[in-house]
């Protein structure tokens, strides 16, 4: 099961989650403040040039 990173646009804070692939898009509670966290970016921290251009499969837009 692979590991996404959140950040929490509240507090700031990042965390790591082990979710399965169908549920990653899913807000995950932010350890911090409690808010729900969006996933965010781990291997690239530069935006991509096109959408879902990074991440294995590509990833969706978070809408
Ligand atoms: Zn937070």
């Amino acid at each position: 099961m692979p590991i996404y990173e959140f950040a929490c646009a509240r507090c700031g804070a990042t965390f790591e989650e082990l979710l399965p692939s169908s549920r990653r898009d899913e807000p995950q509670k932010c350890p911090s403040c409690g808010a729900r966290a969006h996933r965010g970016v781990t291997a690239c921290a530069a935006p991509a040039p096109t959408k879902g251009g990074c991440g294995p499969g590509g990833r969706g837009r978070v809408t």
